[in-house]
């Protein structure tokens, strides 16, 4: 990497290298640029440079955030990341063309309902508590074809599975594991790979990974 070469660029040439290591296209996998906590003046320049899908984790944050850049740059594609209130479904339709964290029956329903109201069907990632980590969100594997059934019973388009897995350890089984529960499901999306792990996420089958801090720099905050 020269001192001319952008954090953007060095993150696609990162998951392209890692999707060559796997025999796969790097067209095959979708960077998602996590914006959250940065604001419009941060967020523009990685507009200019082209790109063009977003990740936020707060639908309020997104909604203040992203319609004027959106008239600004036509093209872009708005992925919510993080977990979803059910009160909150109706917004999310409207705002955003993917949601990650589908994680529970209540989030299936509320979504359903938002749904068939506004006449618009984002994809929709199920979110699996790979570690089956107390804390973290996303359903447990054991009910993970319950909920497809259900999701797919509600007209939610479901694109694939997403994970995050336990913090400081090796990754790669867990991702394993998720593109295994996904094959099994007959799922081709695999929403997984921060900015940590995207590479590895890439060779085991990310369709879709969610960077933040390497294209950004490091949150001021924990959001
Ligand atoms: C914040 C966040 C990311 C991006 O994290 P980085 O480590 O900054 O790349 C990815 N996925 C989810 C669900 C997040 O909340």
């Amino acid at each position: 990497m020269t001192a001319a070469t952008s954090p953007l660029d060095h993150v696609t040439a990162g998951i392209a290298h890692a999707a060559r290591l796997a025999g796969r296209e790097p067209a095959a996998v979708t960077l998602i640029a996590v914006s959250k906590t940065h604001d419009a003046e941060t967020i523009r320049p990685l507009l200019d440079a082209g790109q063009r899908v977003f990740g936020e984790n707060r639908v309020q944050e997104a909604a203040a955030k992203w319609p004027a850049l959106r008239d600004a740059y036509p093209g872009v594609a708005l992925h919510l990341i993080g977990q979803l209130q059910s009160n909150k479904a109706d917004e999310a339709v409207a705002l955003f063309d993917a949601i990650h964290a589908v994680d529970r029956p209540s989030l299936v329903e509320a979504l359903g309902k938002a749904m068939a109201k506004a006449g618009r069907r984002p994809d929709c990632f199920l979110q699996v508590n790979i570690g089956a980590e107390e804390q973290k969100g996303g359903c447990a594997i054991a009910d993970l074809p319950a909920l497809l059934d259900q999701a797919r019973a509600a007209g939610l388009p479901v694109a694939g599975l997403m994970c995050i897995p336990p913090a400081e350890v090796e990754p790669a089984p867990y991702f394993a594991l998720l593109a295994r529960l996904a094959r099994e499901a007959g799922l081709e999306g695999l929403s997984m790979g921060m900015s940590s792990d995207y590479e590895t996420a890439v060779t085991l089958g990310a369709t879709h990974v969610r960077v933040g801090s390497a294209l950004f720099g490091a949150r001021g905050d924990k959001a």
